[in-house]
């Protein structure tokens, strides 16, 4: 049977497992006793052959594998000039792409509104009742009145609500509020400086010990880039990293082998944890994303069909493999050594285009997450807007703030499980959405994660697709006849 088939029976096997396990726990809880022992057995030997072991692996060779793959890509360019020309087509496509997939989400979220459903609503009940509390205690223990004449509230008063709600939305999701709340105290200056330029220059073999992407890519681009100046005297280096290029791909396709079984893990103990329960209230909002991201991905193919010559058809069957590991796995980083096989091997892309776009790609382009960023926002402040502490006019330009901060957000998504829930902080901020809000979507961010992995991957696969359609006439032979094949 084929793999990706196989594949996707554990992922179906999986979830029937998993939702099993969560009635067991549920069930218990209901009927007031004890969840079984072997409960949390279970759970730890599917933690321990999915996430673990298996995603273990692949971010084992992801570190060695960009290293490797860029330097090979840019060293068989046949030039400089070449690298260049692959280099501002992948950034135009990316950024067309980016663009599209955030406009697609704007408009999705303002059309359908999910916030402004009643189920949604109900989310706001307890906030608002809060809020007169705060209120009423403010005003008795202080003697001012809490909203000035122009309607604003007091700034003494926003402080007092904020530490309220702050400490309210700790407790069981403290970590994830504690990440959020250091993340929301930077300006963007430190961004810029903390999050690209120390990430860029840091140390390469630390970089490769943090898997720090972005430090990873700009290395091995200047050793690439420098191989090629220098020349015959950097041959050894240079089949250095094509062997290790063409090793850890071996070892890709052994992991390969493997992942039905560690997919059928993976899925299992996330269905189990989360339960179908978390839909009820957020129903809409993950409609509003999926649907977004179905039109974005129409979009997708009928680039690639149109500019790089693959069809919806074939394009499924040479990438369904890394679609669903994508899907499951939430990660593109644990994905891209799939992406480069399935990408390079079965759909004829060609390999210098690839070994450099790809891993670029996993780190820098999000669609998905682009997508998801300004809908998230959007649909908070439908919810909280109009509270004291969420006064945000959904102007044109709070639209532009919000478009633009999306955009920077998906750049600076690390490609890991849950990365777009943390830089949804810079957009959340932008607009002055306090961050104590975003935790209500915490509930159910793994499931659209899925959806956002899935369709970031498919992004980047597109682009290598495309740039090398566009670039084949300038390509070297072997990789001119592979992409024409
Ligand atoms: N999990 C996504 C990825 O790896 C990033 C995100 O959280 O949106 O591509």
């Amino acid at each position: 049977m084929k793999l990706h088939n196989l594949i996707f029976i554990g992922m179906v096997a999986g979830a029937v497992g998993g939702w099993l396990l969560w009635r067991v726990d549920h069930l218990a809880h209901e009927a007031g006793t004890p969840v079984p022992a072997y409960h949390a057995h279970v759970l730890w030997w599917l933690d321990l052959f999915g996430p673990t072991m298996f995603m273990g692996a692949l971010k084992m060779i992801i570190a060695p594998l960009i290293l490797a793959s860029i330097v090979a890509g840019v060293t068989s360019l046949p030039n400089m000039h070449e690298l260049g020309a692959i280099g501002w087509k992948t950034m135009a496509y990316y950024m067309t792409t980016t663009t599209i997939a955030v406009v697609i989400g704007l408009v999705a979220v303002l059309v359908i509104r999910p916030g402004e459903k009643a189920v949604a609503q109900k989310i706001r009940g307890p906030y608002e009742e809060q809020q007169v509390e705060v209120r009423a205690a403010y005003e008795q223990a202080t003697g001012k009145e809490a909203l000035q004449a122009s309607g604003d509230p007091e700034p003494d008063y926003i402080r007092t609500l904020i530490a309220e709600r702050s400490e309210n939305t700790r407790g069981e999701e403290a970590e994830r509020f504690a990440r959020l709340a250091a993340a929301g105290e930077r300006t963007p200056g430190d961004i810029f400086k903390q999050d690209i330029i120390e990430q860029l220059l840091m140390n390469p073999f630390q970089s490769l010990a943090e898997r720090n992407s972005l430090g990873i890519i700009f290395f091995a681009l200047l050793l690439g880039i420098a191989c090629t100046v220098v020349g015959p005297v950097a041959q050894p280096l240079v089949s250095f990293f094509h062997a290790l290029n063409g090793v850890i791909m071996q070892v890709t396709h052994w992991l390969m082998a493997i992942s039905p079984f560690a997919i059928t893990c993976i899925m299992a103990k996330l269905v189990a944890e989360n339960g179908p329960d978390i839909f009820q209230t957020l129903g809409w909002y993950c409609g509003t994303v999926i649907s977004g991201i179905g039109v974005h991905v129409v979009i997708l193919l009928v680039i690639c069909a149109v500019v790089g010559g693959v069809g919806p058809i074939r394009l499924w069957r040479g990438l369904s493999e890394a679609l669903l590991i994508a899907f499951t796995t939430r990660s593109s980083a644990a994905t891209l050594p799939i992406t480069i096989e399935n990408v390079t091997e079965n759909l004829g892309t060609s390999r210098k285009v690839a070994n450099f776009s790809l891993p670029l790609g996993a780190t820098m382009n999000m669609d998905g997450t682009a997508l998801y960023e300004g809908i998230a926002v959007i649909f908070l402040i439908q919810i909280f807007g109009g509270l004291d502490d969420v006064l945000i006019e959904m102007t044109p330009m709070t639209t532009f703030l919000i478009f633009v901060t999306a955009v920077l957000a998906s750049i600076g998504a690390a490609a890991v499980p849950d990365a777009g829930l943390v830089t949804m902080v810079l957009v959340a901020t932008a607009v002055r959405l306090p961050i104590y809000y975003i935790p209500i979507i915490f509930a159910v961010d793994a499931f659209l994660d899925m959806f956002r992995t899935t369709t970031n991957v498919l992004g980047d696969s597109i682009g290598a697709i495309v740039v090398s359609r566009l670039e084949r006439g300038r390509l070297g032979e072997n990789d001119a006849a592979a992409v024409s094949a």
